[in-house]
């Protein structure tokens, strides 16, 4: 298994001691090489950076930092710093969880491992749930992530799917494949003044309330267990495509007008 090759990228930054970890305790698996953003790039989804130069900057063998987005540096890994494609790409491991419709959606962690699966390879997304106290069992997490490594590199996963894991802290009750549940989400907008009065504000998040039912990843990980979720990109609305609803949508562009067709 020595000349696999592994991908780690985050959107927390190149120099978290969660990606060290992994980097450091999966290095028997294969070549490990860490491709991330050079600061915390939180919630930037699939961002890629088509306006900007991207720079690289190598901070020691096999670590690179760049200043972009996470897609952007499965990109950049892929076709500029790899010797060839990896066998596995792993984003995280985030301090916090990415559970539920709208964590998927916002997260740039999930949206590295969503940027492997885009380019062929098999990827992951990891997370960690706190402790109530708000602490992390990084040395738990690392230990799961690793088993789940060890399998995708020998059976790999079905084409188009991403999985992703989030980790609560031990003791846990096993692993589940979920479906995505629901978080929701108040945002408060804080309004503040800047020293020259002008107002500037502030998305906070607040504590997001817990819904979907007991097969969701919300549900699962917050009784104890791993929530392992197959995603896959295609976001069409099966029931809305065959349902009557929007039928009518369909013939509300008024094509009949003389020169339409
Ligand atoms: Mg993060």
């Amino acid at each position: 298994m020595s000349d696999r090759l592994i991908l780690l990228s985050n959107d927390d930054g190149y120099f978290r001691e969660e990606i060290r970890a992994l980097f450091h305790r999966l290095k028997d698996l294969g070549r490990v090489h860490i491709v991330a953003p050079d600061r915390e790039k939180s919630a930037t989804s699939l961002a890629l950076t088509l306006r900007h130069p991207l720079r690289v900057q190598k901070i020691r063998p096999r670590v690179h930092a760049v200043d972009g987005t996470p897609a952007d540096c499965i990109f950049v890994a892929l076709q500029k710093i790899l010797p060839r494609p990896p066998d596995l790409v792993i984003s995280g491991l985030n301090p916090g969880p990415n559970l539920g419709q709208q964590d998927v959606h916002y997260s740039g962690t999930v949206a590295a491992a969503v940027q492997g699966t885009f380019l062929g390879i098999p990827s992951m997304a990891v997370s960690m749930i706190p402790r109530p106290a708000g602490s992390f069992d990084l040395d738990f997490a690392v230990r799961v992530v690793r088993d789940l490594a060890v399998h995708i590199l020998s059976r790999g996963l079905p084409k188009g799917v991403t999985l992703n894991v989030n980790i609560p802290p031990p003791p846990v009750k096993g692993a589940k494949i979920t479906k995505l549940g629901l978080k929701f989400y108040s945002p408060e907008i804080i309004e503040r003044k800047d020293p020259r009065g002008a107002s500037y504000y502030w998305i906070g998040t607040g504590n997001p309330r817990r819904l979907g039912d007991a097969a969701s990843d919300v549900q699962a990980a917050y009784r104890g267990y791993i929530s392992i979720t197959p995603l896959h990109a295609d976001r069409t609305h099966y029931r809305a495509l065959k349902g009557p609803a929007l039928k009518a949508v369909a013939k509300a562009p008024r094509l009949s007008r003389a020169g339409d067709l």
